[in-house]
């Protein structure tokens, strides 16, 4: 077992709804040490891939992902959930339904901060229908970049996001993969990888 399993286990808390809180040290108090390793192990799992630039979504993926480009040397671009006065000039967007709000938002990234030279390595922290990823892939590809890889910290690997993307044949690395998990026995199950 490696050690966001180890800590999921510790910490996670598993809900109703096919829902893994991780509160705790993930999506609200933040382990930045935890973050840390993930990207010492992300660096090990991408190393030889030429990555320019780091792309997450807000809310949640942006500590994560700021921690994990300290092991990249890249600066990390989020794509931002709401139109704001400070979204000046041009921008890609892309329409993503949320797995936890059940609602449909505009993702936005100004077309400043990426571009056709870039490779890009998109990080975020759940992975659960893979709306989120194709969302992020789709401004990577409009802004004519390449998908370098794809770094997610839990992936629930009993819904369909994974397969997908991999059929996609993007390179996902997932650091615990959740093969199932029970709310009522609070167990939680992971995928030997
Ligand atoms: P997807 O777009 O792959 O269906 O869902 C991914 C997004 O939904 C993630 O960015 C994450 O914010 C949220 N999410 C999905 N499943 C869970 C979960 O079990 N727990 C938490 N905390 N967030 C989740």
């Amino acid at each position: 077992m490696n050690f966001l399993e180890e800590r999921i286990l510790k910490d996670g808390v598993v809900k109703e709804g096919n829902v893994l809180k991780v509160d705790s040290f993930l999506n609200h108090q933040m382990d930045v040490e935890l973050f840390d390793k993930m990207g010492e192990e992300y660096a090990k799992r991408f190393a030889g891939k030429k990555i320019t630039k780091i792309l997450t979504i807000e809310a949640s993926g942006i500590g994560i992902a700021a921690i994990v480009a300290l092991h990249f040397h890249v600066p990390v671009v989020f794509a931002k959930k709401t139109q704001s006065i400070n979204l000046d000039g041009e921008m890609y967007t892309a329409e993503v339904e949320s797995f936890t709000h059940k609602n449909v938002n505009t993702i936005i990234v100004s077309k400043k901060f990426l571009g056709p030279d870039d490779h890009v390595l998109i990080i975020d922290d759940f992975l659960a229908n893979g709306c989120a990823l194709q969302g992020l892939i789709q401004i990577v590809k409009q802004a004519g970049a390449e998908v370098a890889g794809i770094g997610i910290a839990i992936e629930k690997g009993f819904q369909s996001g994974g397969r997908i993307i991999r059929n996609l044949g993007y390179q996902l690395e997932s650091l615990a993969i959740v093969e199932e998990m029970d709310a009522a026995t609070k167990t939680v199950r992971f995928r030997e990888q």
